[in-house]
């Protein structure tokens, strides 16, 4: 199979938008920015042995390429429109490649995104998804915005993903005494790992409400840390507000939840500053049925996933505080400072100072 046969199979289910004035097919695609509104991009590989375990099925990795790209784009509070894929594979395998866009197209399709273009070449595994999005005109969320006084809210749970990524690679469980079958690994923490869900219609009912958003990808301590350097302030955190999956109670041991939830990677929910004049909103902003599961005393997430990719929110827990000064930490119930070994994951070093 030559390469033109493979983009031929990668592009039969780029999806359809309106606004795609020239998809597929030329030499770069035309797309109708709405007036108004400006221009988000981003970009984020995945590499085999790095981002993904070897033998990862090539559905998740193509959900996967996808959601970590929308994530940044909710965290922006865009609306995601288009992508592009570069796409380079050992060989030119048709089973990956209908397998990876399967679950490519499932969280495109959802999340109302066209593939409007991409490369495709050989060499060692990797792929490398343009996500494009739109946003009013001077209305995006960025890193800088947190003051001191604000709240610190994060979406749905912390901790699943890192938890299921040392489970399932290959040195095995953590804790060799603890060996588990991949097969009876619960299938919820799997998912949070290989089928992260971008918070896109949060991200962007924050809007106007949320001083400064980041998402979860590196760690929360360690992405938060972008929030206070870019905003020159201080967070606090309370360990015991931390929302943590029944999942990953039952998996973990407290000491360990609360590391994987502090500074385990890979989670994609969003956390969010907000100043106390607009608590009130940000209730307002979630159905009904969310508000019980809302934010101004810390209180436990809904049981459940009880997000879609579009439409539905995810709960929202309250978990610390903005301050002057520098720096993330997170205070035990005593208010003692937690110590961890690391903040977060960091590419060329093995951890984040
Ligand atoms: P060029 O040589 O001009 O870069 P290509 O032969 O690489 O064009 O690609 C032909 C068309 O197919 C282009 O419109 C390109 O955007 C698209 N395409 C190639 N690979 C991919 C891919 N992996 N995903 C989506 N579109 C692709
Ligand atoms: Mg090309």
């Amino acid at each position: 199979m030559a390469e033109f046969d493979l983009i031929a199979r990668l592009t039969a289910r780029a999806g359809a938008r309106g606004d795609v004035a020239l998809g597929i097919g030329d030499d770069a695609a035309l797309l109708e920015v709405p007036a108004g509104e400006q221009l988000v991009a981003c970009c984020d590989a995945l590499n085999e042995g790095v981002h993904f375990l070897p033998g990862t099925d090539p559905a998740d990795i193509g959900w996967k390429a996808l959601a970590v790209n929308l994530s940044d784009l909710a965290a922006m509070g865009a609306r995601p429109a288009w992508a592009l894929l570069s796409l380079t594979l050992p060989r030119a395998d048709a089973d990956f490649v209908d397998a990876f866009m399967r679950g490519f197209s499932a969280l495109a399709d959802a999340a109302g995104t066209a593939l409007v273009g991409g490369d495709t070449t050989s060499g060692p595994l990797s792929i490398c998804v343009t996500a494009l999005g739109c946003v009013p005109r001077g209305q995006a969320l960025t890193r800088a915005g947190a003051r001191p006084g604000d709240a610190v809210f994060v979406s749905g749970t912390l901790g699943d993903a890192s938890a299921a990524l040392e489970h399932l690679r290959p040195m095995g469980p953590r804790h060799p005494g603890e060996g588990r079958s991949d097969d009876d690994f619960p299938m919820f923490l799997r998912d949070r790992l290989h089928r992260p869900t971008p918070r896109i219609a949060l991200g962007q009912a924050l809007r106007g409400v949320a001083n400064a958003v980041i998402d979860v990808s590196d760690g929360l301590l360690a992405d938060l840390g972008h929030i206070a350097r870019a905003s020159g302030v201080g967070i606090e955190l309370d360990a015991e507000a931390l929302p943590a999956s029944a999942a990953l109670r039952t998996l973990l041991d407290p000491a360990e939840r609360l590391r994987c939830q502090a500074t385990g990677g890979d989670d994609y929910e969003l956390v969010f500053t907000v100043p106390s004049e607009r608590w009130e909103t940000l209730r307002a902003i979630f159905p009904p049925e969310f508000r019980g599961a809302l934010p101004i005393t810390p209180s436990p997430p809904l049981a459940g996933e009880g997000a879609g990719v579009r439409g539905a929110f995810p709960a929202v827990t309250r978990i610390g505080r903005v301050v002057a000064g520098e720096g993330v930490r997170v205070l035990d119930a005593d208010g003692v400072p937690v110590d961890f070994d690391r903040a977060g994951w960091e590419h060329f070093m093995d951890k984040v100072p």
